[in-house]
């Protein structure tokens, strides 16, 4: 009897692996999977987005606060995940058509996104500043072109300002495509995310400052699933981000990365 049950877990087992390493398109047959207790999510992020996500040269990794909010998170809930670093409107893309379960990438919750996708708790604020060579002013953008990125709420901010300073629109992949857009002068300018090019500014990395007043559509970062699914894995992820505030992780996360 013991050997027939033993014989059926090897059964079992090679037909799940069967299963999970089955015909045709794996990583849409890995997201359509219904919640399994032992699934891994398929999570994308940016690559390009200091602080939150960007390649550690030293260790190849990607590191940032929203790779370590995952990680935190992950260990609390006991989620499995792999971590895809494809770019913001890759991630995007990834979400909409199936191919990712969610994606963790400094994605600001906003009203229209809603419509396609469910958002987690905010879990940090911010909003879009120009940024431009020191000594440039607003008045200097007419008649210009300044650099947006592709999919973004600071692209949308462009769009909405670009009549009123008489500017045009270039559009690009990666956050750091366009801030060497702007120092190579290609561009006069570009919209970013104030944490962000302010992290850029202050470690160096880029030689450029923040032209305008202050932050616009200041609102929350969310993670965020395709709207109507993988509501388990959102709800994990409310459930971790209150832990790992209670605890303090998040706050010793925050603060690691300057915040
Ligand atoms: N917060 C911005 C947005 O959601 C930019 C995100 C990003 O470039 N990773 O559109």
């Amino acid at each position: 009897m013991k050997k027939v049950l033993a014989l059926m877990m090897v059964v079992a087992m090679i037909a799940s692996v069967a299963v999970l390493s089955g015909c045709g398109n794996k990583t849409a047959d890995t997201a359509a999977t219904t919640a399994a207790a032992d699934k891994t999510y398929i999570i994308y992020s940016d690559n390009a987005f200091a602080p939150f996500e960007y390649l550690d040269t030293e260790t190849n990794t990607y590191v940032g606060v929203d790779m370590e909010i995952m990680a935190a998170i992950a260990e609390d809930q006991g989620i499995k995940y792999e971590m895809h670093n494809e770019g913001f409107d890759a991630s995007m893309g990834a979400v909409q058509s199936g191919q990712a379960d969610a994606m963790i990438a400094g994605m600001t919750i906003t009203d229209e996104r809603k419509e396609t996708f469910d958002f987690s708790e905010p879990y940090f604020d911010d909003g879009q500043v120009i940024v431009a060579k020191e000594g440039t002013t607003l008045d200097d953008l007419k008649g210009k072109t300044v650099a947006a990125k592709t999919s973004t709420v600071g692209g949308e901010y462009a769009e909405s300002i670009k009549d009123q300073y008489g500017f045009t629109i270039n559009y690009y992949e990666g956050s750091d495509n366009m801030y060497q857009a702007v120092s190579t002068g290609a561009d006069v300018a570009c919209v970013e995310d104030f944490s962000v090019i302010g992290y850029a500014i202050k470690t160096g990395e880029v030689k450029l400052s923040i032209i305008s007043s202050e932050p616009a559509n200041v609102k929350g970062y969310g993670f965020a699933v395709q709207k109507g699914k993988n509501a388990e894995l959102l709800q994990k992820f409310d459930a971790g981000l209150a832990n790992i505030k209670a605890s303090g992780k998040y706050a010793e996360i925050l603060k690691k990365y300057g915040y």
